[in-house]
Parts: C-alpha cells; sequence; structure tokens
C-alpha cells in the first residue's frame, strides 16, 4: 500500500469552519424556520465592480479571435499587469517595487502556502496568536513541526500573542527566529501595525537574519493614513520581506482569483554557506508548478486600476467598512467590549462574562440566530473572543445587530 504524508494527522481534527457548520446543522434541526443572519466566514457579499466584468467580457471576446487567442501566458503574470501594479500599489507610495518583483497568482492562500516550497525546513518560525490559520497548517503539513498539545499549540512552532493585554501588539521577540508571519490589517483581530512597530520588526529582522512574510490582503481597508500599506514603505524591508497581496477582498474576487506576491531581487537566503536570491528560486518554482493566471482573470485584475475601477473599488471597501461601523457602534452601545473594525473589516469582540468564545458562538447561535467565528478557532490567545465579519448586505447587518442589542 501506498505511504502517506503522515504530517497530515498531525493536524487538529475538528477544523473550525467544519465545526461550525456542524453546530449550525444540529440548531437547525432542533429549530424550524430559523432565519440564520451569517457574519462568520471572511467572505465578500458584494457583485464584481462593472469595470472588471467590462475588461473580462472584453477579454473573452478577444479570446475568441484568431488574432486575439491567447494560449499559455508567462508564469510570472502578464507584464502589463505587473507594471499597473508596481506603479499604483508601490511606486506611488514610495516603494521602490519593480515589475520583474511581483509575481501575479490565483490566491494569497497559495501562494503563502507554496512559500514554503523555497524555504528550508531547520528554519525556527514563529507566528501571531491568533493566526489565519493557513500558516500554521501549512507548515504541519509540510513537516515543520511535531505533534500539538493538549492546548492545541504544535512543537516546533512559536506563537506572538496579540490580544488586549499587549494591546494588540505582536511585540517583538527576545528569540531569533528565521522565519515570521504577520499579517495588517490582521485576520481575525483587525488589529493594524504602525510604521513604528513595522520599523522594529524590520529592525529586528534584518538584524537577525530574518525572513518576514507579510500578508497585506485586508490593506485596502485601512482608513488611518498613517498606516502603512505595503510593509515596503519601511527602510530595509527589500532585505528582509515577502508581501502577499489579493484582490480578493478588495475587488470582490474571492470566488474569480487573482493575487500577486513581491519577492524583492535583494532579498537573500542561505543554502549551506552560499547565499541565494529567492527570487529565483520562486521564479524557478512558479516556471515549474504554475502555468499562470487566466488572460481574461488578469484582465479584469487590470481593470482594478483603471480610473473607474478605482472609484468602483473605492465603493466596495467604504460600503464594508460602513457594516464595520455600524457593528461596532451597535456593540459599544449594548456594552460589548469591540475591538478591530476601524481599518479592517473584522471586529473582534471580548466575549460577555468571560464566556468561552464557543459558549458565545451557542449563545448567539440560539438567541439571536446570528453566527460568528469563535476567536479560540484561529489560536489559544483567541480564547474569550468573538469575531464579526463585515462581509455582508446592509439588511442582514443591521438585523443582525438589533438580535444581539436586544438580548
Ligand atoms: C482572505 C485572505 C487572503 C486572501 O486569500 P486569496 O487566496 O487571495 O483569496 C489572504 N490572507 C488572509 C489572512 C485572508 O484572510
Amino acid at each position: 500500500m501506498v505511504q502517506v504524508n503522515s504530517n497530515y494527522l498531525k493536524l487538529k481534527a475538528g477544523y473550525l469552519f467544519p465545526e461550525i457548520s456542524r453546530r449550525i446543522k444540529n440548531f437547525n434541526s432542533e429549530s424550524l424556520n430559523v432565519d440564520l443572519i451569517r457574519l462568520g466566514i471572511g467572505d465578500v457579499t458584494e457583485p464584481l465592480p462593472l469595470a472588471c466584468r467590462e475588461a473580462m467580457k472584453l477579454a473573452i471576446e478577444e479570446m475568441g479571435t484568431e488574432q486575439g487567442f491567447k494560449g499559455y501566458g508567462p508564469e510570472q503574470g502578464y507584464l502589463w499587469l505587473r507594471e499597473r501594479i508596481s506603479e499604483n500599489d508601490f511606486l506611488s507610495r514610495g516603494c521602490d517595487i519593480s515589475p520583474e518583483e511581483i509575481f501575479v497568482s490565483d490566491g494569497s492562500k497559495c501562494d503563502s502556502s507554496n512559500i514554503l516550497d523555497i524555504l528550508g525546513k531547520e528554519n525556527k518560525i514563529a507566528v501571531t496568536d491568533p493566526v489565519y490559520p493557513v500558516y500554521v497548517d501549512t507548515n504541519v503539513m509540510t513537516g515543520r513541526t511535531g505533534k500539538a498539545n493538549e492546548a492545541g499549540e504544535y512543537q516546533g512552532l512559536s506563537y506572538i500573542p496579540i490580544n488586549s493585554e499587549n494591546g494588540f501588539k505582536a511585540e517583538i521577540p527576545k528569540e531569533k527566529f528565521d522565519l515570521i508571519y504577520l499579517c495588517f490589517p490582521n485576520n481575525p483581530t483587525g488589529a493594524v501595525a504602525t510604521k513604528e512597530q513595522l520599523s522594529s520588526w524590520v529592525e529586528y529582522a534584518n538584524k537577525n537574519n530574518a525572513l518576514i512574510l507579510f500578508d497585506a490582503a485586508y490593506e485596502a481597508f485601512i482608513q488611518d493614513e498613517s498606516i502603512p500599506h505595503s510593509i515596503y514603505e519601511i527602510k530595509g524591508a527589500k532585505e528582509c520581506a515577502i508581501e502577499f497581496r489579493s484582490f480578493s477582498k478588495n475587488a470582490g474576487f474571492t470566488g474569480t482569483r487573482c493575487a500577486f506576491t513581491v519577492i524583492p531581487k535583494s532579498l537573500k537566503g542561505k543554502a549551506g554557506l552560499e547565499e541565494v536570491d529567492l527570487w529565483s528560486l520562486w521564479n524557478r518554482r512558479q516556471s515549474t508548478k504554475f502555468n499562470g493566471v487566466s488572460y481574461i482573470v488578469q484582465r479584469g485584475a487590470e481593470a482594478v486600476y483603471s480610473q473607474e475601477g478605482q472609484t468602483q473599488i473605492r465603493k466596495l471597501v467604504d460600503f464594508y467598512m460602513d457594516n464595520a461601523q455600524i457593528i461596532k457602534a451597535s456593540l459599544t452601545s449594548a456594552g460589548f467590549e469591540v475591538f478591530g473594525a476601524t481599518n479592517a473589516p473584522y471586529a473582534w469582540i471580548k466575549t460577555p462574562k468571560n464566556m468561552s468564545s464557543w459558549d458565545f458562538f451557542d449563545f448567539l447561535l440560539k438567541e439571536a440566530n446570528v453566527v460568528g467565528t469563535p476567536g479560540s478557532g484561529f489560536g489559544l490567545a483567541g480564547e474569550g473572543y468573538f469575531r464579526l465579519s463585515a462581509f455582508n448586505s446592509r439588511k442582514n447587518v443591521e438585523q443582525a445587530m438589533q438580535r444581539i442589542v436586544k438580548l
């Protein structure tokens, strides 16, 4: 019989979202005709911007002509898209990122997982707690951790808490790590990193020859002008950081699929004593294992940077941020302690009366018929917290808030 990758068996059973579905199913089978409002999973709900749809329609028609037909495109993405990204997301913010340093892909989830392909197994790794579960699980799957303990923490991974005690700041470790995952604006807490905090991380990484994997999937939701959108706004970051970006949340591409990863050419790693640049390894990896994103979708992503596209995605982001504001204001007025929701589409709520995250989940489900996400599902430090997402219709958000406030 074939041997399997037994690292998969180390993964904790009952992963967050299946467990949520199980509880909803149980609840539904006990109670008839409840009108559940789901503010749980972080998926967008508003339709795709018109500019993107029009660009994709044109691209489809182009593909139907002899002159316009395209086969395999460049594995790194079409240069015209990489140029638009470089200009609009980086050069305009003073970040010297060239089109060649941008790799277009079908998602940040995949990129933040696949990046482990080019990194050694002996690296000492730190993640924040709570954390986007993908970072942890992909390290487990690739054999970079031991087993999970009772509390669910994996041997060989270090956890940096972000909670109300430290003001939702990922504090600079005293220890030396080789690889650090940071996500700001943060999923799930909605916390952001200031320029000073990011500068300290870049300084730490350069001093310790560490690599930061910076996930900026939510940068478009930043409202406070002093908060960096890219880690490359910090001097020295091109020597120590890879950045993941996605069109999923700002332009509603969760189902359309387009993202990009920035690997500066100045980034170095080690193979034994030899210095190697990470850009070449990732370029090699993508050329071998990836065949690029659909031409049609890349034209859709390009349209995000047109004038109409910019106006339309600004409207989308504003819409979700108004939802976030409604959630924050309603719950605060009802006496809840609410974090996040000002520069991110997530409200991170302290559960009342020291309820556990799952008890509060069951309570909201039964009493308000509202579904959220238990903070403990994102890590130990998430216990006692609860995430509500602003990705929903205005009507649903308002109704959910009315129900919760009434409790
Ligand atoms: C939604 C999200 C992404 C985007 O993933 P895609 O695969 O590009 O859709 C990346 N990181 C985090 C933390 C997210 O929540």
